[in-house]
């Protein structure tokens, strides 16, 4: 079974792209892919979806992560270089 966005939602986990090209690894926002691509988008997608901002090149590899948290208890999700 591939993991979907959904399954990220289900365990409050993040997903992290990293650049197949260049070092550059970003925090993807992942209500913002809930509804841009729907919830059932698996993970591989994504990652072939992506575009690195910092060296343009397309398509990557994603990682769940577990979230991110701020020092005011609140999940930080870097704004992502998706197109
Ligand atoms: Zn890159």
């Amino acid at each position: 079974m591939i993991a979907t966005l959904d399954n990220l939602v289900v365990n409050d986990n993040g997903l992290r792209l990293f650049c197949n090209s260049c070092v550059r690894c970003v925090d993807l926002e992942v209500n913002a892919l809930v509804e841009r691509y729907g919830a059932a988008i698996s993970l591989p997608e994504i990652g072939r979806r992506g575009r690195c901002k910092a060296c343009g090149a397309k398509g990557g590899s994603v990682a769940a992560a577990n979230a991110i948290v701020g020092e005011n208890g609140t999940a930080l999700h870097k704004q992502m270089a998706y197109q």
